[in-house]
């Protein structure tokens, strides 16, 4: 029997894993060494200190969790919630729903403010809500919601929470690497993102950052957190810089430096760069999408550059379009979620596949399946 596969070269177009650059899958396929080795603890150092600029943050409880970004989410809600915590959760599509599900699983209790799916997260609402439930611990919402391409203003979110002191929770899963994030300029108390998006590193990797108040938080719990591994106070004693490192889990040592790679093409590319190069491959998009007589999910000021919700016209049948651009272009592109599906496509143009190129790539495809 043989246990051979091969891998297509996929043009990946949709809400996530990006293409991962040559470069970062050759840092992978280096030789593994332990996770206590002095070279690679000095690569975690490396690691910490570019996650600090890529997140504009000086937190020093900063750190890539060994795990995909739903827990990156988990992580964030576990450490800040206790049994009976109030924690407001805004929700604008499916990551929203996710963060109520954790909240919930965490023994917290959800306060959700639904939105629009398509729409960003309303600061007025919020507010009143903030006003409302006094008690609340929390405040989460989804900075960049990937079910919808629609941005909110986290800025805006943040500041609101903090003047009340409640804590607030920012997906940055889509976001990070794409479009401008500052976590202390905003005063986000904890976030997380992932690997596989804009950052363009493989995918099972959710950097995470908290703020010294949410560090005092978890310091000062009246009960460990439920989950083992994903106890920050635990795990920050192999990540805490400087210090002894102990033994908490076998990191993923390979994919560490396929993480410490493509966070050093970011900074070599430079921050705005990046943000720019984002910016004008969605604006090509929009023009030939345009073109095609085919119109976005989301409201002009609200659109994400790197997830792009295109309106399936009527009478096409969404999937077979997909698997076309799949079997016959290479090209993946995302289907609708939820109260989406069948309506929309998402097309994502995420960093490394962030071009032009890819944009016009994908109109003209589109626009041949269409034909
Ligand atoms: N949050 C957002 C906004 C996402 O887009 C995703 C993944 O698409 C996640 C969370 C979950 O990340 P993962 O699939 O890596 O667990």
């Amino acid at each position: 029997m043989s246990t051979g596969f091969t891998i297509p070269n996929r043009l990946l177009l949709g809400p996530g894993p990006s293409n991962t650059p040559a470069s970062v899958l050759a840092a992978m396929s280096q030789p593994t060494i332990g996770h206590l080795d002095p070279v690679f603890i000095n690569m975690m150092d490396q690691i910490k200190q570019m996650l600090q600029v890529t997140f504009k943050t000086h937190n020093r409880l900063t750190m890539p969790v060994s795990a995909p970004g739903s827990a990156g989410m988990e992580t964030c809600l576990v450490n800040l919630l206790e049994p009976g915590d109030q924690a407001i959760v805004a929700v604008n599509g499916v990551f929203g729903k996710r963060m109520v599900e954790n909240v919930v699983r965490a023994g917290g209790v959800p306060i959700v403010v639904e939105f629009e799916w398509g729409r960003p997260v309303d600061p007025q609402r919020i507010k009143e809500v903030l006003n409302e439930h006094p008690q609340a611990r929390l405040l989460a919402f989804v900075h960049a919601e990937t079910s919808t391409g629609a941005r909110s203003d986290a800025e805006t979110l943040c500041c609101l929470a903090h003047e009340r002191g409640v804590l607030s929770v920012v997906d940055m899963v889509t976001s990070w690497c794409g479009i401008e994030v500052d976590v202390d300029g905003w005063k986000a108390d904890a976030v997380y993102s992932g690997a596989q998006k804009c950052l363009s590193a493989v995918p099972g990797i959710a950097p995470v950052t908290f703020s010294e108040k949410a560090a005092d938080r978890i310091r000062t719990r009246t009960k460990p957190v439920q989950s083992w591994f994903l106890d920050m106070s635990l795990v920050m004693a192999y990540w805490a810089e400087g210090g002894q490192r102990a033994y908490h889990h076998t990191a993923p040592v390979n994919t560490l430096y396929a993480i410490h790679e493509a966070l050093r093409l970011v900074l070599d590319e430079g921050l705005e760069n990046r943000w720019a190069r984002h910016k004008a491959a969605h604006e090509a998009l929009v023009k030939g999408m345009e073109s095609l007589g085919l119109s976005f999910l989301v409201e002009e000021p609200y659109r994400l550059p790197m997830l792009n919700a295109i309106k399936v016209p009527e009478g096409v049948n969404e999937a077979v379009v997909r698997n076309k651009l799949l079997t016959d272009y290479n090209m993946e592109i995302g289907a609708g979620l939820g109260p989406l599906q069948g309506k929309i496509w998402r097309i994502g143009l995420m960093g490394n596949n962030a071009t032009v190129e890819c944009a016009n790539r994908a109109v003209s495809a589109l626009d041949e399946c269409l034909q």
